[in-house]
């Protein structure tokens, strides 16, 4: 069906704004709003504070200068008030023949200068008393996105007519038929900053009337009143909010009725001389949580849980006894971690842990398969054979290697994946699938903020470790200049003449064109530099032996520091190391600064972070502030979401999260929960 006036040029350019569909185009959002109905006078503009003006060009021309390479068209507009120059850099051969005195236009800008006033690229808009100019003037109008070749008032035409047409037609989602839908909708006070704790941020949801899906998309775009629009934007983020927590429920339906538990709780016997042999006692937070996935893995459907505890929480022990509970039970466990190192680094504690109760542990990495381990990397010396699968209550620890096609594990009971948020939603599955049903225990040290956690892992229970171990030195954080380098330089050789040891982190593995650091430059003049200290260098590029090598002399002591990339971000446990120097700091996440800053800070000693940077964007160094002040990983994870994103907070791996048109992570939390309510009671 085609819509009238859409020839196949305007198809095309409305394709490319991914618009094939009547529906698409009504809610196509418009990006901001012009109130029509008074004009700012070019009298009274201020400097930076964007306005609409209207007014009758007097002249118009081109300005070239410096022998003609570069020449700037300008346009002086009247409104009776003032003059105001209009002003494109880059001339176009168009602009002589289209801005012709005596004609009358709409600019939207924000004026540079007040002497003269004057507006750089200014959106314009012709003022023609043409048939629909009712639907440009005098009221609230829509500014919507373009592509090349549509006109802004085109579309809006295009946009109204439409709907006069559709709206009368618009069905109304089948949710709204129901009780809890009373009518009523939270108002958001958008006064929360992006520190602003998360209990405080609209607990008690004002209401307002919920307009119905018809008015919504017309308020959309034609509001009588600017809240008018804020309401609909909001309606129809609801929408959105449950379709896609309809869809989650749905997933989780299925899988409850479709799947039987595996009886994994265990009888202690492999769990109390664990817990004696650990050397320290479990805080009231991981025995609560144990108790939780007891509960689980005894119940009637698997286990489907996500284990939330900021960096050094103790999710390692959590997750060692988990396991035991499905060895126990006479079930083989996966454990699959986000990097080698960290996979290696398991392995080590869990031979350790697991060897004296009899308990196979193995490893499989992409370059290291079962069965064939290096006598040097356990404790045991004797080599055994793989026995994988013959006998059940074998630990098995791998890296995404464990989800190749040709691995397969009989008797799985239960899958832990530790540092969840690198793995995809996909990946999760694909390993689950792995077996028949068997229990699922997902860690995460991002806490994930509470819009995430209902959206992204809507589908999973949610236990949080929200207590650290006693007798952990605080982490102190400073933000500093590379000024001050040869102090901060000072100060670690001091640490480390203390015993202690420290990393060096740098954004990059080899030199860039952003002139960003790179460790592998950086490495022979740090350790000039730290002499007679060993440095030992940790990036992505090395072979898998060479990881493993450069972590293991670290954690033997055999150097003092570790020249790093971010990839020591998860999971790496060294409690001597008490100082952490991050360059280049506004090159990261908050998050991820906040991750690496958990290598620290994980023993006795009182340990210090430094993050370095000399970005000169006063929000870059506010951004790093932000670490300075707090180390509650759960507000660094919302101002992280607000300043840069769920993808960026989640990394690239995430890609189970659909794009919103009208949802907002950042600040939609009561939609969200009015979502899942109103699934929850459908
Ligand atoms: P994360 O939650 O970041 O994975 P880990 O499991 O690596 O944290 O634990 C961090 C450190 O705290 C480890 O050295 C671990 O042995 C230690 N630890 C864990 N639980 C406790 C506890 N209850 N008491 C003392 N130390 C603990
Ligand atoms: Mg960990």
């Amino acid at each position: 069906m085609r819509l009238w006036g859409v020839g196949e040029e305007r198809a095309k350019q409305l394709a490319r704004l991914a618009i094939t569909t009547v529906e698409d185009l009504l809610l196509h959002r418009p990006r901001r709003y012009e109130d029509r109905r008074n004009f700012q006078a070019i009298a009274k503009l201020q400097i930076g504070e964007p306005a609409t003006v209207r007014g009758k060009i007097i002249a118009a021309g081109v300005k070239r200068w410096r022998k003609g390479d570069r020449a700037m068209f300008e346009c002086v507009i009247d409104d009776g008030t003032a003059h105001l120059y209009c002003r494109w850099w880059q001339a176009q051969p168009w602009m002589e023949e289209y801005f012709t005195v005596g004609r009358e236009f709409l600019a939207f800008g924000k004026p540079e200068s007040l002497r003269p006033r004057t507006m750089d690229h200014p959106e314009t808009e012709w003022i023609e008393p043409g048939e629909e100019s009712f639907i440009h003037f005098n009221r609230i109008v829509p500014i919507y996105p373009l592509t090349e070749g549509l006109p802004q008032r085109w579309l809006r035409g295009l946009m109204w007519r439409t709907l006069a047409r559709y709206e009368a037609g618009i069905p109304e989602a089948p949710w709204e038929k129901l009780p809890v839908a009373s009518g009523k909708l939270p108002v958001e006070k958008s006064s929360a900053g992006p520190l602003a704790k998360p209990s405080t941020v609209s607990q008690q949801p004002a209401t307002a009337l919920l307009p119905t899906r018809a008015q919504a998309i017309h308020r959309l775009h034609f509001p009588e009143a600017l809240t008018d629009a804020g309401l609909a934007r909001q309606r129809l983020a609801l929408d959105e909010f449950i379709a896609l927590q309809i869809q989650i429920q749905q997933r989780r339906k299925n899988f409850e009725t479709r799947a039987q538990a595996l009886p994994c709780a265990g009888d202690n016997r492999w769990m109390k001389p664990f817990l004696v042999a650990l050397g320290f006692k479990l805080t009231a937070a991981q025995t609560r949580v144990l108790r939780e996935i007891r509960a689980d893995l005894g119940g009637a459907h698997p286990m489907r849980r996500l284990l939330q505890g900021d960096v050094g929480s103790g999710k390692t022990a959590v997750a060692a006894c988990t396991a035991l509970m499905a060895l126990e039970s006479g079930f083989n466990v996966a454990l699959m971690a986000p990097t080698e190192i960290l996979a290696e680094q398991h392995f080590q504690n869990f031979t350790r842990w697991f060897d004296p109760l009899g308990v196979q542990v193995e490893l499989q990495t992409g370059s290291r398969k079962t069965g064939e381990r290096r006598a040097s990397n356990v404790e045991s010396q004797k080599p055994r054979p793989s026995t994988l699968g013959s006998r059940p209550s074998t630990l098995i620890i791998g890296t995404h290697a464990l989800l190749t096609a040709g691995f397969d594990l009989p008797h799985l009971g239960l899958v832990i994946i530790d540092e969840q948020h690198k793995f995809g939603v996909a990946q999760r599955e694909q390993l689950v699938r792995k077996g028949r049903y068997p229990h699922l225990l997902v860690m995460t040290a991002t806490p994930i903020p509470r819009t995430l956690g209902l959206t992204l892992y809507g589908d999973l229970d949610l236990s949080v470790i929200d207590e650290l171990p006693p007798g952990r030195g605080r982490v102190k954080t400073f933000v500093r200049t590379t000024e001050t380098l040869p102090k901060v330089w000072e100060f670690l050789r001091e640490k480390l003449t203390a015993g202690r040891q420290a990393y060096v982190v740098y954004p990059r593995v080899e030199d860039a064109a952003d002139g960003m650091k790179a460790v592998t430059r950086e490495f022979e003049s740090l350790k000039a530099k730290l002499v007679p200290f060993g440095v030992g260098l940790l990036h992505g590029r090395l072979k898998s032996a060479a990881k493993e090598a450069a972590m293991a002399d670290f954690r033997a002591q055999g150097v003092s520091v570790l020249l790093a990339t971010s990839l020591i971000e998860v999971g790496v446990d060294v409690p001597n190391a008490t100082v952490m120097v991050i360059e280049n700091a506004e090159a990261f996440g908050l998050a991820q600064l906040h991750q690496l800053r958990g290598r620290i800070g994980r023993g006795a000693h009182e340990s210090f972070c430094i993050l370095i940077s000399d970005a000169k964007k006063p929000d870059s160094r506010q951004r790093l502030r932000v670490l300075e002040e707090t180390t509650d990983g759960f507000r660094i994870a919302e101002a992280d979401l607000k300043l840069r994103g769920p993808g960026e907070l989640l990394g690239q791996q995430q890609s189970g999260l659909p794009r919103f048109r009208f949802g907002d992570l950042t600040e939609d939390l009561p939609l969200i929960r009015q979502a899942r309510d109103i699934v929850a009671k459908m």
